[in-house]
């Protein structure tokens, strides 16, 4: 039997520039892909309007390019077809998984009975969902749509992060598939297109590690399979130990770009950020590509200095 062709993608979100953080993470996941023959989708994450700057698609796929990484298919815009995605809320309808919600974030943020460790991410407490599902009309203007989660741990093994279990219902609740806007939400759409277009390994910041058990969760509601393996990787911090930002000054490939750093300088930054190299020297990416190692990748976050930036524009 031929052994399943294993796919990754680049999934930037045109929500604004690329900085150096996101360099890293596309360049691992690129290296990691070329390493093992796995193929690479792009895919623009356009969904996330209104965030979504017209600019920033255009300029993601300029940045990836700069930097010498390539792919092997175009996924196209999110928003193009959305069918994909009614398709799977119709699903999920007719299983009586999902139901509209109308609250307000107020709303949710007051109904919550214990302070939340992090406001971001607040836990329905379940207010709209229904005692009988068989009601809900698919027409539902203003609501987003929920998906019913269980009380109970979601186990994984992550490639790179180890052992995970998180129990989905506790941590967020119920949560939004679809936006009062009528588009699908993000955890909902990664799923549906990593599905269709045959992503088996996806590789990306570890901001984003809870939400895999989230994404896990609809894979089962889907009955999609097979369940991707996850590789979440530890983020790049400003000199502060907050996650990489505006406020530690401009870290935008495209400024640096500007600035008239080359390519081989960024990539040779991150090669000292991901146990490629002990010195700073510049470097392509395909030497980066053959002297990753991912076994020799540290499990801490990286911290960018401001001896890291001097590097960068001191031409
Ligand atoms: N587009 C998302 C981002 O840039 C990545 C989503 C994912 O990798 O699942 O944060």
């Amino acid at each position: 039997m031929p052994s399943l062709q294993r796919t990754t993608r680049l999934a930037p979100s045109p929500t604004g520039a690329l900085h150096l953080g996101n360099a890293r993470t596309f360049l691992i996941n690129w290296a990691l892909a070329r390493q093992n023959n796995w193929q690479i989708v792009l895919r623009i994450e356009d969904l996330d309007s209104p965030r979504v700057k017209p600019w920033a698609k255009q300029q993601a796929v300029d940045d990836l390019q700069w930097l010498q990484m390539d792919w092997d298919t175009n996924a196209g815009l999110q928003l193009d077809d959305l069918t994909p995605y009614k398709q799977a809320m119709s699903m999920l309808r007719e299983k009586h998984l999902i139901y509209p919600c109308r609250c307000t974030r107020k709303e949710v943020v007051e109904a919550q009975s214990a302070p939340h460790i992090d406001d971001h991410e607040l836990c329905y407490p379940g207010t709209c969902r229904p005692v009988d599902f068989s009601t809900i009309c698919e027409d539902q203007p203003d609501a987003a749509w929920r998906v019913v989660t269980q009380d109970q741990p979601i186990s994984y093994t992550d490639a790179f992060a180890g052992e995970q279990s998180h129990n989905v219902s506790q941590q967020v609740g119920n949560f939004v598939i679809a936006t009062k806007a009528g588009l699908p939400a993000y955890q909902l759409a990664v799923v549906v297109d990593d599905a269709r277009q045959g992503v088996t390994d996806i590789v990306r910041g570890d901001d984003l590690l809870r939400s895999a058990s989230r994404q896990l969760w609809l894979y089962q509601c889907l009955e999609l399979t097979p369940l991707p393996t996850y590789w979440h990787l530890p983020l790049v911090l400003g000199p502060d130990g907050r996650r990489l930002a505006k406020r530690h000054g401009d870290t935008r490939l495209s400024y640096y770009r500007e600035m008239g750093t080359s390519a081989e300088k960024i990539i040779g930054l991150i090669a000292t950020w991901s146990g490629v190299h002990s010195t700073r020297v510049p470097m392509s990416a395909m030497e980066f590509k053959e002297r990753f190692d991912i076994t020799k990748l540290s499990h801490d976050p990286v911290t960018f200095t401001d001896e890291d930036d001097q590097w960068l524009t001191n031409n």
